[in-house]
């Protein structure tokens, strides 16, 4: 099933996103969270690419098992970074061979002193042209509430998201942010420039102090100071941050479905009781 038809239906689209577990225990341990999952229906899953395409094999192997075996829509994510044309090329036929619909083309963060392959890609908008003259995936599309962090200017960024809609994405999935201000422009900007795609919001709850310092180095999203107070005061007691956590990200799912998001996107961290928790009380 291609995930842009499940989209503009009526009930919002619902979907979790994992990565793939580097060990025997944790694929098992995931696989008994995504079956947990499964009985919120979401529309879909999806399975990240490690950073520089070092979980290519075990991103496919596992968005193949959640599809066939597990019987879930599935997305694999995929960077340009770190891989040559061929390789590239190579994963998707595979991933059609097995039936998947649905990939989500990324650039990808470049590491220090990256020297892309002769044939590769920079930016995702020539994957997507690349994947749209050979195969038939659904393709959603990154995009920043606050802004990519590498980008010139707010401007810049917008103008580079223009010309990956016009490469042929399908709709797009935001970064996580915890203000639901960044999302509600972020979709008045694109709209002005001309963008109709449904803009999906990503969330991802707070779920103990060491991850909220992890999430805000890694992708630099802003803390509200409402938020900040709140896990202040909790000092490094996760279960009292991850009670924050929950609250916050439940308010912000409730105002963004209110206001007209067509579905949520979870960053859950291979876990289900936060999501399950913020679902539950949603829907
Ligand atoms: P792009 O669209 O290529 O943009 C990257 C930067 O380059 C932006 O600043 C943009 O303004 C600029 N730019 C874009 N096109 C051009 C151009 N043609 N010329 C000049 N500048 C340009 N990372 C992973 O490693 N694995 C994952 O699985 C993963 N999943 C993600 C899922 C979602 C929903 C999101 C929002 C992000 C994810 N990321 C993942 C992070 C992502 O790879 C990084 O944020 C990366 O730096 C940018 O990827 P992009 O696809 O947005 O890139």
């Amino acid at each position: 099933m291609k995930i842009a038809r499940l989209l503009g239906g009526g009930a919002p689209l619902i979907s979790f996103e994992f990565f793939p577990p580097k060990t025997e225990q944790g694929h098992a341990s995931l696989l008994r969270t995504i079956k947990e999952l499964k009985r919120l229906d979401p529309g879909f899953v999806s399975v990240t690419w490690g950073a520089g395409g070092s979980t290519r094999r075990r991103t496919v192997e596992l968005t193949i098992e959640i599809h066939q075996e597990i019987g879930l829509v599935a997305m694999a994510h995929m960077t340009c970074i770190g891989s040559s044309r061929a390789q590239i090329a190579e994963t998707l036929d595979r991933l059609a061979r097995a039936g998947i619909e649905n990939v989500l083309p990324l650039g990808g963060d470049q590491p220090e002193g990256y020297q892309r392959p002769a044939d590769g890609f920079d930016y995702a908008n020539e994957l997507v042209e690349f994947v749209r003259s050979r195969w038939d995936f659904c393709l959603p599309g990154a995009c920043y509430p606050e802004t990519h962090p590498s980008a010139a200017s707010p401007e810049q960024d917008l103008a580079n998201l223009v010309r990956k809609v016009e490469a042929g994405v399908d709709f797009l999935i935001t970064q996580l942010f915890f203000d639901n201000t960044d999302y509600f422009n972020c979709v008045e900007r694109a709209r002005s420039a001309g963008i109709g795609l449904p803009i999906v919001p990503g969330i991802m709850p707070v779920v103990s102090a060491a991850n909220i310092r992890r999430i805000t180095a890694l992708c630099g999203a802003r803390i509200p100071e409402a938020l900040g107070a709140r896990l202040d005061a909790c000092g490094e007691d996760d279960r009292r941050t991850l009670e924050v956590g929950i609250a916050w990200a439940t308010e912000q799912c409730r105002e963004l479905l209110a206001h007209g998001a067509p579905g949520i996107h979870f960053y859950t961290l291979n876990r289900s009781p936060a999501t399950r928790r913020i679902h539950e009380t949603l829907i």
